[in-house]
């Protein structure tokens, strides 16, 4: 089973991906560990990725596509994966359908989770995160016990640089020009499934994770 995760920053990607690789036992693998691992390893690939990660550039289609073919071939995806940040573009996309036809293997659906953009931009500018031990809150939906003191460790809470609304808004309008092709494409090939994860319809990250796995049963996918 090979699934795609697609969502906007704030949507509860992670969350859900987590929730169905302990469900379906098949991992959850996103390009940034992939990055991290080749980089810390020193490989060929991990060297080219940093050279441009360093730089604060892209990682060019090419080189992770390589990385992405690689990871494809090791023992724990066999029978499954989850991918969370590829494909990001169409051309990833052919190439992922490409390699995976190499390997008699498919994609076999596409989750598209969606939440209404005023709800994502309430949920990131009331984020805080603690510099020291990492823990993320919400002042909305998970709020520390002491107000902007971390419940773990005691330290003053802080704001991401960029969970500012302007800077999110921009971040979401990249996300949205650049996955809009990826949908479609996916969509022709009735292989997207959408939902909404919105806490104005009560569905949040387990509703969703379970409506993803009845489709799954119901649908017969794998
Ligand atoms: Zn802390």
């Amino acid at each position: 089973m090979v699934i795609i995760m697609l969502g906007a920053p704030g949507t509860g990607k992670g969350t859900v991906s987590g929730m169905l690789s302990n469900k379906l036992n098949i991992p959850q693998v996103s390009t940034g560990d992939i990055f991290r691992k080749h980089i810390k390893e020193q490989t060929e690939l991990g060297k080219l990725a940093e050279s441009y990660i360093s730089k604060g550039k892209l990682v060019p289609d090419d080189v992770t596509v390589e990385l992405v073919k690689n990871r494809l071939q090791d023992e724990d995806v066999q029978d499954g994966i989850i991918l969370d940040g590829f494909p990001r573009t169409i051309k990833q996309a052919e190439a992922l359908d490409e390699m995976l036809k190499n390997m008699d293997r498919k994609v076999s659906m596409t989750v598209n989770l969606t939440t209404p953009e005023d709800e994502l931009v309430e949920r990131v500018v009331n984020r805080r995160i603690c510099p020291k031990c990492k823990a993320v809150y919400n002042l909305v939906l998970n709020p520390p016990e002491k107000e902007n003191i971390c419940n773990n460790c005691g330290h003053e809470l802080v704001t991401r640089k960029d969970d500012n609304e302007e800077t999110f808004k921009g971040r979401l309008n990249t996300y949205f020009e650049e996955t809009k092709p990826l949908v479609n494409y996916y969509d022709k090939q009735n292989k997207l499934f959408s939902a909404v994860v919105s806490k104005s319809i009560n569905k949040m990250g387990k509703d969703v994770t379970k409506d993803v796995l009845d489709y799954i049963k119901k649908n017969h996918i794998d």
